[in-house]
């Protein structure tokens, strides 16, 4: 029995707790232990990082972008050098397998590397000349304060779409990391402290909906990126823009993938089983429901269901393991009830997770891979987010008829086609309605040097996570109109 461990606030360059807060217990899934235990920080424990952000912002701004990267490379160093713990400490608080955190880490620290090009990336541009005498230029300037709220199941990776860009472009930014994960951020904030940043231009206040409130409500803070599910996404979008803050907020996803019957099945089989359930299926890039095309049907389903059935699921800890298990009792329970919805909806339950247990991890919240045959498109079950490892199937005779199943969604954050057809792919990447498309390829995440792309009901706001857009966000324009009247006559 590991003695639970006290997360802190990282505020003004040192660690700090609230003096009233309620402490909530933070649990290894796969062992259902206790492991740590975080503060519900009050209203006043965000101002008083916002007071200290304001007063690091004015000198931080002044600081040359080519200066502030050197603290970015430091803590690129840093995390690499830390990669094993870091990795380690999201498998116990987020449940996924080792080379899962080791892949997360791998993505949030591109994400760094990529904003230790600002010097260049938030260049601005100018005519000389736009009149006679009349020069302007257009320059980026930060905003001042930012803050970011995150989920659980990235818990190193979304945080780092947010920071590097934010404190690289001059901000000083705010952490208010999921309740659920506190450890992992803890950890990088102490990597933060090594780096050395200045007091107040990185900081953490942990804590839950009184918490985000404070930074929705506080008039210092000048910008929220949120990233989680989609009724706290509008909820966030619309009280952080109705207090005249920019706010980029990414929601939840229920994501199709269309299965042609040119596919190379073996392929598609196996990307497909690790898009359903890698991570427990607790990615909002996950593959949610396959929809089959005429002959592709029976071939896939056979060879998923195999894939589904034989997939070694436990600590991710131990070797070999698959599959961890999902957050915490209640999800479980969510996801084990929508299963069961799934059947009296119509569908076939051809796997069934439920009620399986890990010897040795009996307490985990463990659900095994399920598969759900024939679900009705309008059921509950095909629209609802289930964040778990249940992969719905449906068939379609024909491609028109596989992209209105694809278009008749709420959400918009990824669809997949699996095919050899380059006709039958452009169509399907022209007409699918959603931000990330994946062309035989199971998990569409974009690279740091592109925008996180979601649309419809997964994303509210117009510039999203990563790369350009992130330096977009982090900045406003400055417009300069400039006229030096003199007498060219005169000599120097
Ligand atoms: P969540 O919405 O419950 O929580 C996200 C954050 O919001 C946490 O920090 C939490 O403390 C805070 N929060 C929760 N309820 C709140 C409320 N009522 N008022 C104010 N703040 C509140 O999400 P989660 O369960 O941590 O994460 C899973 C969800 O995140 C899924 O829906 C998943 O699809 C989504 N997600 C989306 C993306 C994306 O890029 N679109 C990426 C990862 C996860």
């Amino acid at each position: 029995m590991v003695a639970a461990e006290q997360v802190h606030n990282f505020i003004n360059g040192d660690w700090h707790s609230p003096a009233t807060s309620t402490l909530l217990d933070v649990k290894n899934p796969a062992t259902a232990q206790a492991i740590a235990r975080v503060p519900l920080s009050p209203a006043e424990e965000v101002n008083q990082a916002v007071i200290a952000a304001q007063k690091a912002f004015v000198e931080w701004r002044r600081t040359p972008a080519l200066e502030r990267i050197q603290y970015l490379f430091r803590l690129k160093a840093l995390m690499e050098a830390n990669l094993d713990d870091l990795a380690r400490t999201i498998t116990n608080e987020a449940g996924k397998t080792y080379g899962e955190s080791v892949a997360e880490m791998r993505r949030g620290i591109e994400n760094v590397e990529v904003a230790c090009g600002i010097p260049a990336m938030m260049q601005g541009y100018n005519n000389e000349d736009i009149a006679s005498g009349i020069d302007e230029h257009l320059f980026r300037q930060p905003l001042g304060v930012v803050a970011a709220i995150t989920p659980f199941n990235f818990p190193a990776m979304i945080p780092l779409w947010f920071l590097p860009y934010a404190v690289a472009t001059g901000n000083c930014f705010i952490l208010k990391p999921s309740e659920k994960v506190p450890m992992t951020s803890q950890k990088l904030l102490a990597l933060v402290q090594q780096v050395g940043f200045p007091a107040g231009v990185i900081q953490t206040v942990n804590g839950g909906k009184e918490t985000v409130d404070a930074l929705l409500d506080h008039p210092g803070v000048r910008a929220i990126s949120f990233v989680g599910s989609t009724p706290v996404a509008k909820y966030i979008y619309s009280r952080a823009t109705a207090n005249g803050k920019r706010a980029q907020c990414q929601g939840g996803a229920k994501n199709p993938v269309v299965i042609m019957p040119d596919a190379d099945m073996e392929m598609t089989t196996r990307i497909m089983a690790d898009s359903a359930f890698g991570c427990a299926g607790q990615r909002c890039l996950a593959a949610s429901v396959a929809i089959t095309v005429g002959d592709a049907k029976n071939t896939f389903t056979e060879f998923i269901a195999d894939a589904a059935s034989s997939r070694k699921v436990g600590y991710g800890l131990d070797e070999g393991v698959q599959m961890g298990p999902v957050i915490n009792p209640d999800s479980k329970q969510r996801i084990e009830t929508l299963i069961a919805q799934g059947e009296t909806e119509g569908a076939k339950i051809l796997v069934d997770g439920r009620s399986k247990t890990v010897n040795g991890y009996e307490d985990g919240y463990f659900v095994y891979p399920t598969i759900l045959d024939g679900v009705p498109p309008q059921s509950n079950i095909a629209s609802t987010e289930i964040f778990g490892p249940v992969l719905s199937l449906m068939h379609a005779n024909t491609i028109e008829d596989a992209l209105a199943l694809v278009n008749n969604r709420a959400y918009g954050n990824m669809a997949c086609i699996f095919t050899s057809s380059g006709a039958a792919a452009r169509r399907f990447r022209y007409e699918a309605d959603a931000g990330n498309i994946g062309i035989n390829i199971g998990v569409a995440a974009p690279m740091a040097f592109f925008p996180f792309s979601g649309w419809n009901d997964s994303f509210f706001g117009d510039l999203h996570a990563q790369s350009w857009h992130g330096v977009e966000f982090y900045t406003q324009t400055k417009i300069v109109v400039e006229r030096w009247p003199r007498d060219w006559s005169r000599q120097f």
